[in-house]
């Protein structure tokens, strides 16, 4: 197949681990690769965020980014993007020229916008199918973010619309499922691939990161409230009280060394642990390359996930990839990913004193640290290597094909 992904913020290309980069960019560039492995053609577009960028960038045999200029040639926030998606669509159209690709694949709710603006042209004289990945939905978001979530006013009758004019919705996870089937879409058009982990990079075998205490408590993502790292900061006075004071807990995301202390939400972290009077167990490593992320996991005794909510969420999957028991909130894709007793312990969102318990158990317990952490790899080889998501992706372009109707169908509320 000729497949076109639009990832409009999230570059494959991209750092890890900033405000606006995480597992979207992950999520993008494994599956294309793994879906070029299988002998497609892959067509990655995203906007173009530095002027430097070049206009198309081959990534392998089958697989090329292509950078739009739709909007400032400069990063700017995910949330103000909505106005440059237009723009995004006619770039892509542009490129596809009279030679549209067979699917054309959106991810995040704006990329579907412009998947759908760029297949349904009326005067184009075709009809590409399009298939969507929302990796995060503006209800959850809503629901718990309130008045901090910045979205634009518009998502709330877009992205419902992007789903409904979609020909085929890929939800990452069960919970998802029933989100979607809450904003009015049908069921039958839904399909589930979650999202995979790279086993060959991530493993239980390779040299673990030193530590400076006699256990490590790990945490890996955006340093962003919604993420929970406080309450991981919360738990460690309950982990002393319980007997386990030579405990360190690294932290790991954000920007980049030089500029993270000036972050607000490191400093918010940074006086939560002093004021707790754990800042000497504390400590921040700000953006972490991927190449040391391995190394990092296996240094850890644990890794501690605990989200308000989350969409699907990469970390625990590489986690237990490398053989880490997780203590997950027990929110969205984790309720998947992370199997209670059997991979890793669930804890009810924002309880950092069920955190802390969930902790003792393991650190008092070796054994049954290993036998969570065994149990973490065989379930990440087997359900969530990239060639089984890809395969299962594909799956979902067939139906896509086989099931779109022929003419041409106008995309519903479009207010671009
Ligand atoms: N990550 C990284 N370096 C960092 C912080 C995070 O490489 O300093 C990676 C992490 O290993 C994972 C991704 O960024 O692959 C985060 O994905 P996840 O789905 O957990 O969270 P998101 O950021 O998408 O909400």
């Amino acid at each position: 197949m000729k497949i076109a992904m639009i990832s409009e913020h999230a570059s494959p290309l991209a750092a890890l681990g900033g405000v606006d980069a995480g597992g979207q960019n992950v999520h993008v560039a494994a599956l294309s690769e793994a879906l070029a492995k299988r002998g497609h053609h892959v067509t990655v577009y995203t906007r173009r965020d530095a002027t430097e960028l070049p206009a198309r960038v081959r990534v392998g045999r089958r697989l090329e980014v292509v950078h739009v200029d739709a909007g400032p040639a400069r990063h700017v926030p995910k949330d103000e993007l909505l106005p440059y998606m237009g723009e995004l669509a006619d770039g892509v159209a542009r490129d596809w020229g009279q030679r549209p690709p067979d699917v054309v694949h959106g991810h995040f709710w704006m990329s579907g916008l412009a998947a759908l603006d760029a297949a349904r042209r009326p005067d184009a004289g075709y009809r590409v199918p399009v298939i969507q990945t929302f990796h995060a939905l503006g209800t959850v978001k809503r629901r718990h973010q309130g008045a901090e979530d910045t979205s634009p006013t518009e998502r709330r009758w877009l992205e419902p619309g992007v789903g409904r004019s979609a020909d085929r919705i890929i939800a990452t996870c069960s919970d998802e499922v029933f989100e979607l089937k809450a904003m009015g879409i049908t069921t039958g058009k839904i399909s589930i691939a979650p999202c995979g982990v790279d086993l060959g990079f991530f493993s239980a075998e390779g040299p673990a990161a030193a530590r400076k205490r006699r256990h490590r408590i790990l945490s890996v993502g955006r340093l962003v409230p919604r993420k929970g790292v406080d309450l991981v900061i919360r738990a460690l006075p309950h982990l002393r009280a319980a007997g386990f004071d030579d405990v360190e807990l690294l932290i790991v995301g954000g920007g980049d060394s030089g500029v993270l202390h000036a972050d607000p939400e490191v400093r918010r972290l940074l006086a939560l642990a002093a004021e707790l009077g754990v800042a000497d167990q504390v400590s921040l490593q700000g953006q972490v390359s991927r190449a040391e992320m391995p190394g990092i996991f296996r240094s850890a005794d644990a890794v501690v996930c605990a989200p308000w909510y989350e969409p699907f969420g990469i970390v625990p999957l590489e986690a237990m990839a490398c053989g880490v028991p997780v203590v997950a909130a027990a929110v969205g894709g984790l309720r998947d990913t992370v199997v209670d007793h059997a991979t890793g312990l669930h804890v009810p969102p924002r309880d950092p004193e069920a955190i802390a318990s969930a902790l003792a158990l393991l650190l008092g317990n070796p054994d049954l640290r290993t036998e969570l952490g065994n149990a973490g790899q065989v379930r990440a080889r087997t359900r969530y290597s990239w060639e089984r998501v890809a395969a299962e992706t594909e799956k979902a372009y067939q139906l896509a094909v086989a099931e779109a109707p022929a003419g041409a169908i106008p995309m519903e509320g479009a207010a671009l």
